[in-house]
Formats: C-alpha cells, sequence, structure tokens
C-alpha cells in the first residue's frame, strides 16, 4: 500500500480546547482509496515548523494531506510553508481568483484585498477547487510525493478532497495497490475482555482480519479491518455476520449508526410513542432521541425532574414512596416510568434516576447507582409492563451520564426487539 501522512495546522489545535478532527475522515477516506495513514502531525502557525514537518513526511511518504492554514488572515502561513518546503515561488493564479471571486460573487461580495493573498499558489501546483467555501487549495509532485494542502474548516477540507483530491490520487495510481476496508460492530453491555474472549476462536478462523476493541461510555466497538486486493472480496461480511450471532443482543448498531437511530427507527417502525422522564442525566435522553430527523413521530416530550418536588408534582409520585425508598430506588424509577406514561399518554414511558457524583453517594447508594424504568400499554401476555433495572456505574459525573442514558435507550431497544417477536409468534 502507498504511505500516507496527514498534517493538520493550526495553533488553536495545540493550545487545547480544539480538536484536530479532520485527520479523523481524512484517515478513513484515504484508507479507502488503498493509501496507509502511517503518521499524523499537528503543527502550530509557524511558517518554520510547517516547512520541518512537511520536509519529513514528504521523505517518509508518498501522499501528504495538509489541512489549515490557508485563511487570508496574516496568521496562515501553509502556502507559504509549502512554497519554501519544495522550493518554488508562490504566484498569483488566475483560475484560483476566478473560482474565489465566482463563489463570494455568489454571496453578494467581492474578494477584499486580503482574500487576495488566497489566489498565491506555487508555480507548477494544481489549483484545487473549494465546492462550498471561497479559498482554493492546490496539490503538487515534489521529490516522488503527492502534496495537497486544504482549508482548514472541516466541511471544506472534506468538500474539496472528495471533488478535487480523490481524482488525483487516482491518477496517482493507488488504486492499483491494495486498500483498508474496516467495518463497525456497537456493543452494549459487555467488557472489552469478555468480547475478546467470547471472539477469539472466530477471529483465529479469519485470520487476515485484525480485531480492534475500543471501549467508550457508550459501550465497547468492534472495528473489523481487511486489508484487501480490489478485484477480490474479502471475507468481512461474513465475519460481521459470525460476530452479530455470537453477540446476539448485546450488538445494537453498526456503522455510524448510534443507539438512538435505531430505538428511533424501531419505534417508528412499530407505530409507538415514548416520553422520558429523567432525574441524574439531566435531559441528556431527550437531547439524544431529539438529534435524530424525524424524531416527532414517536417522541412526544421529556420532563426533567430533579427534585423530589418535581417527582410529586409533575409525575405525580406519591411523597410517601419517596420517602419510604429514596429518590434513587427502583420503585421510584417505576413510578416515574408510569408517571410520565399517563401524563403524556405515549405507548411507553421511559425514566432515570441515579447519583451522578462526586457527591451524594452513600455506602448503601453510591455514586454511580442508577436505576432504569419503563412502563408500557400492552395487553400481551407473558408482557411485563413495568420494567426496572440497577446499574452500577463507574467513572466521572460527565460518563456517568453517558452510561446512563446508553443503558436507558437499550433498555427501550431491546423492549422493542422482544415485542417485534412477540407479535411475529402471536
Ligand atoms: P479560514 O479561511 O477559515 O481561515 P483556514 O484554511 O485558514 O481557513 P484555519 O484558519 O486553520 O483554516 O481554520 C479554520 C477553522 O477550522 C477554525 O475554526 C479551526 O479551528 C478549524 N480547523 C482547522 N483545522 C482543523 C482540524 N484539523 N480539525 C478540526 N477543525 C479544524
Ligand atoms: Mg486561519
Amino acid at each position: 500500500m502507498k504511505r500516507g501522512e496527514i498534517i493538520a495546522v493550526g495553533s488553536e489545535l495545540l493550545i487545547g480546547g480544539r480538536l484536530d478532527t479532520n485527520s479523523v475522515f481524512l484517515s478513513e477516506r484515504l484508507g479507502a482509496l488503498g493509501v496507509e495513514v502511517r503518521f499524523k502531525s499537528i503543527v502550530g502557525d509557524s511558517e518554520d515548523d510547517i516547512v520541518t514537518v512537511l520536509t519529513t513526511a514528504a521523505r517518509r511518504a508518498e501522499i501528504v494531506i495538509l489541512t489549515g492554514g490557508l485563511g487570508s488572515t496574516s496568521d496562515d502561513c501553509t502556502r507559504q510553508a509549502v512554497a519554501r518546503a519544495v522550493g518554488r515561488p508562490l504566484r498569483r493564479r488566475a483560475e484560483a481568483f476566478a473560482g474565489m471571486s465566482a463563489r463570494l460573487a455568489a454571496w453578494g461580495r467581492t474578494p477584499t484585498v486580503a482574500q487576495l493573498r488566497q489566489t498565491l499558489i506555487p508555480s507548477g501546483a494544481d489549483v484545487l477547487a473549494n465546492p462550498v467555501g471561497s479559498a482554493p487549495g492546490f496539490s503538487l509532485q515534489w521529490n516522488g510525493s503527492f502534496i495537497a494542502a486544504l482549508p482548514g474548516v472541516p466541511r471544506e477540507a472534506d468538500a474539496m478532497f472528495d471533488a478535487a483530491v480523490v481524482p488525483h490520487l487516482v491518477t496517482v495510481g493507488t488504486r492499483d495497490d491494495r486498500r483498508i476496508e474496516r467495518r463497525l460492530l456497537h456493543t452494549f453491555g459487555l467488557f472489552e475482555s469478555e468480547i475478546d474472549r467470547q471472539l477469539s476462536d472466530l477471529m483465529k478462523t479469519y485470520r487476515s482480519i485484525e480485531l480492534g476493541l475500543l471501549a467508550s461510555p457508550l459501550g465497547v466497538t468492534i472495528a473489523l479491518t481487511a486489508r484487501a486486493v480490489p478485484s477480490r472480496a474479502t471475507p468481512l461480511d461474513r465475519l460481521v455476520q459470525a460476530v452479530k450471532r455470537r453477540l446476539h443482543r448485546h450488538v445494537y448498531a453498526e456503522g455510524d449508526q448510534t443507539m438512538e437511530d435505531i430505538v428511533g427507527r424501531e419505534l417508528a417502525k412499530q407505530g409507538l410513542t415514548l416520553a422520558v422522564a429523567e432525574s441524574c442525566t439531566g435531559g441528556l435522553i431527550g437531547h439524544r432521541l431529539t438529534q435524530v430527523p424525524g424524531s416527532s413521530r414517536y417522541f412526544d416530550r421529556g420532563v426533567i425532574s430533579y427534585s423530589n418536588e418535581a417527582k410529586h408534582e409533575v409525575l405525580g409520585i406519591p411523597l410517601a414512596l419517596l420517602r419510604r425508598h429514596g429518590a434513587v430506588s427502583a420503585h421510584v424509577a417505576a413510578a416515574m416510568a408510569k408517571g410520565i406514561r399517563l401524563k403524556s399518554h405515549t405507548d411507553i414511558g421511559l425514566s432515570v434516576t441515579g447519583i451522578a457524583g462526586p457527591g451524594g453517594g452513600t455506602v448503601h447508594k453510591p455514586v454511580g447507582l442508577v436505576y432504569i424504568g419503563l412502563n408500557a400499554k400492552t395487553s400481551r401476555r407473558f408482557f411485563q409492563d413495568t420494567l426496572t433495572e440497577e446499574f452500577r456505574f463507574h467513572g466521572d459525573r460527565h460518563s456517568i451520564k453517558m452510561r446512563a442514558s446508553q443503558a436507558a435507550l437499550n433498555m427501550v431497544r431491546l423492549w422493542l426487539k422482544d415485542m417485534a417477536i412477540d407479535r411475529v409468534h402471536a
């Protein structure tokens, strides 16, 4: 495979506060084109530093992609640095000017003097059109390496890579080589070590595929990677099916799908509606559900019933019940789920109550103790209308909230799955 490197330019990426996300999709896209990314670097807006890192990268890799520092402000110096590194002067380029003025004209503007700097391109380089913004990029061949400079704005880098860099890479000949294929399976409810153990014999029969496990508060993602020859199919699809059969209900989604996508899709399919009553997750479940376009079809409302008074006044939970069991209890989770379902007239009520920490824990009710409740309108035999589950999560406040929201959505997912199976058998 061809070797690739990605260089993210921008002082803001070094001082904290902003993450380099461009290299994430660039790595993926390069891999699919048969370029193996071997190094990623982050460098500030310093001409000398960019020259250093680019020179090193071009020595090691056949393909080098830079993003950022192509703007019109005085701190942007990627074009000067590339010109100096490859020893070519910057020239004003008519195509660059034409592309930029056409884009600006569409927005009712004309180029400013500062923006004209962006039409300076190292001589002999190809101008890369910007399909969504005004700043042009460029690419060139130097000492056997292909070098491309793209804007820093993620949306622009993304669009320019697809529209202008991919055609160049194809002519550079990456496609005759091998490429990387990857599948992601998202699981919830299993530890990394358990997954590793459960899949170890399977992986032995698929020696050409690499297994990667990535744990987060949302669960463990299984990454299956194969290095493939273009004309030949990999056994990836077969392995994906085998892993899904093996881990069964624990696999909730594939690829870029999220838990909320899956829950939403299933609710819509079954024509059911949902309302949530959240305590320690503070609206996170409602936020996640409404991230999915079209969620109004099945999501009715969410209540953040944080205090005991709110649980009593808004959800109708008897104060005596709260006093007897405490707000963080299975009894209260069940009552919250039923309360929100009755108030909202939905098919399903979902609730969360717990201790997100760092304070507020006791010996009997430690930080991370979370109860999830589900209450559903169902007349089916063998189907409980109320479910509660106790969890003990670890981590900081943020990850406990994430884990609790994931566990709650997962409970809905599993309930919907059983419901679908039950319908088939009814
Ligand atoms: P502009 O014309 O907007 O100045 P530019 O090519 O100079 O474009 P930068 O100024 O470096 O790009 O960055 C523009 C925006 O994109 C900034 O908000 C920056 O934080 C963001 N950005 C830059 N590089 C990256 C990266 N690698 N990952 C994510 N965001 C980035
Ligand atoms: Mg900039």
